[in-house]
């Protein structure tokens, strides 16, 4: 499945003079050493200058990786290639964690890969405002850092806290909080054209203006986001006010209580009992939480002054014990020694309350092993679906996943995180080794996660790398498509910035 394409072979054998020749000034703006082309550090065959994906999807043909340092260095990289006769498509990524979806590759073939980890400066930042000026390599680590003891916080997911701020949010990543989108006031990105324009909400060094994304006129900061018409290099981030106090209930409940669960948790979030997002976990799912074999695992956050949490907490543990559908319920784990799960207790408390966990301890539960070594050793893959809140549709989503396992051998993990009261983003996850038949499996069990729940109207919000063709076939209106092919026809009339993974 790892086997590379005859086109992987490099500038120097396939592409042509223009190519070469904008490859060779790429490396006039960033420095040589900060180009590499593909096969050159192996003498065997050919490989792939980006190296395996944990994922186990193809190889793309990728004709070299440029790491640029500045946005300055983006913009003249992007109109090196701006007139299209070098036939390459600009692919980026941030740090390149996309795991599960596709890592570092690009969705086409015949690309040239802008690596932008290098630009990691936070430019600026106002606490008391709360924003943070933040280029495409600033991890979630770094700026946690400089929030801690303050009175914002990040928004952080739940990988690995050295995955980027941006490239996080412009695929629409989720947090703990909220939809990282949510968190990006303004972009700024360098345009096919040559041109660095800055849209949404920016700082005035001479006037405090109210941190608010839309402007006046059409908003454009989501023109960028999962878009293939720029390149971002930098974002202005909102950071959010830091609650006083937080406390996480912990809740267990049985597979065959998920329609009445789960019905009950949504009146929760409905009524405002839970702050941020809720995580529901299956039984796979949990392990890494110390989730009781054959049991769901719940998290519901509450915060706000200490005594606001005390009254909510006991709100919830009541609400839960009366509905009498729980098996257990906690809201003391974090703060008991002596309970079983209190570590981990400890570590999703503080990650609810903006601390992204630099020793990646939960992150390696999940997976197995660190970050650095997930593309060469792990093996997964991804599958985001939105479902509506409701216990029927939940019960349904549990019952599909059901059905894909019957008919692959494939037990998925499932992760519904509440997106307010009425949808819920569904993380399905299939592990595999490496080696031996799993991974044909998982991916036929992809396959299937995507036609069993597109059928059922819950349609992902995301793809990988191997499924771009599903952005035409869920699109609810043709003409809106073609709305979005003309704008890129202006935008980028050369098609330099690569189609990736929605266009
Ligand atoms: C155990 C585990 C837990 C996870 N938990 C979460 C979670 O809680 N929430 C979540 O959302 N994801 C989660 N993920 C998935 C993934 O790891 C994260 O989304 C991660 O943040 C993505 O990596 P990145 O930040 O390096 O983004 P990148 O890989 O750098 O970027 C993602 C995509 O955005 C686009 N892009 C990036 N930068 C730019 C740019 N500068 N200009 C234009 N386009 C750009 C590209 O299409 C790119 O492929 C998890 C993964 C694992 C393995």
């Amino acid at each position: 499945m790892t086997v590379l394409p005859e086109s992987v072979t490099g500038p120097h054998a396939s592409a042509g003079a223009s190519l070469r020749a904008a490859l060779a000034e790429a490396a006039r703006v960033v420095g040589a050493d900060r180009v590499t082309h593909p096969g050159e550090e192996t003498a065997g065959p050919p490989v792939s200058p980006l190296g395996p994906n944990v994922s186990l999807y193809r190889s793309r043909a990728v004709h070299g990786v440029v790491r640029p340092q500045t946005a300055e260095e983006v913009r003249r990289v992007v109109a090196l290639f701006a007139d299209g006769t070098t036939g390459a498509r600009l692919h980026t990524f941030s740090t390149g964690g996309n795991w599960g979806l596709g890592s570092r590759e690009p969705a086409a073939d015949g690309a040239v890969v802008l690596d932008l980890s290098g630009l990691d400066q936070i430019r600026d930042i106002d606490v008391a405002q709360g924003w943070a000026v933040v280029e495409p390599g600033v991890t979630q680590a770094r700026l946690a850092h400089l929030l801690a003891g303050t009175e914002r916080m990040l928004n952080v997911t739940v990988s690995s806290a050295h995955t980027s701020v941006v490239g996080n949010a412009l695929d629409r990543g989720v947090g703990l909080r909220h939809q990282r989108v949510e968190d990006l006031m303004g972009l700024e990105v360098a345009l096919p054209d040559g041109e660095t324009v800055r849209v949404g909400w920016w700082p005035e060094p001479s006037r405090p203006t109210p941190v608010y994304p839309h402007g006046l006129g059409p908003s454009l900061v989501q023109l960028f986001v999962q878009s293939d018409l720029g390149v971002v290099t930098a974002a202005t981030v909102r950071l959010l006010p830091r609650p006083e106090a937080l406390r996480v209930v912990r809740l267990h409940f049985t597979p065959g209580q998920v329609e009445e669960a789960t019905a009950e948790i949504r009146r929760w979030v409905a009524q405002g009992l839970a702050s941020g997002v809720v995580k529901i976990y299956n039984e796979a799912a949990a392990k890494a939480y110390g989730g009781p074999a054959g049991q769901y695992l719940v998290h519901v956050c509450v915060d706000g002054t200490a005594r606001s949490v005390a009254a909510l907490s006991a709100v919830v543990t009541a609400e839960a014990e009366r509905s009498g559908l729980f098996s257990a319920v906690s809201a003391t784990d974090a703060e008991d020694p002596q309970a079983a799960n209190h570590d981990i207790a400890v570590r999703v408390e503080r990650a609810y309350a903006g601390d992204p966990d630099p020793t990646d301890v939960l992150f390696e539960a999940k997976t197995g092993r660190p970050a650095a070594r997930l593309d060469e050793e792990g093996g997964f893959l991804f599958f985001l679906p939105l479902v509506p809140f409701t216990g029927g549709a939940l019960a349904r989503a549990d019952a599909l996943i059901e059905q894909v396992r019957v008919e692959t051998g494939v037990r998925c993990g499932a992760t519904f995180n509440t997106l307010g009261a009425d949808v819920v983003d569904c993380v399905i996850t299939m592990r595999f080794a490496r080696r031996g038949d799993e991974a044909d499996a998982a991916h036929l069990a992809l396959d299937r996660l995507y036609e069993l729940f597109a059928t059922e109207g819950f349609i992902p919000y995301r793809l990988d790398i191997d499924h771009t063709d599903w952005a035409d076939r869920l699109a609810p209106d043709a003409g809106a498509r073609a709305f979005a092919r003309r704008l890129k026809d202006a935008v980028d009339p050369r098609h330099v910035i690569a189609p990736g993974r929605y266009a």
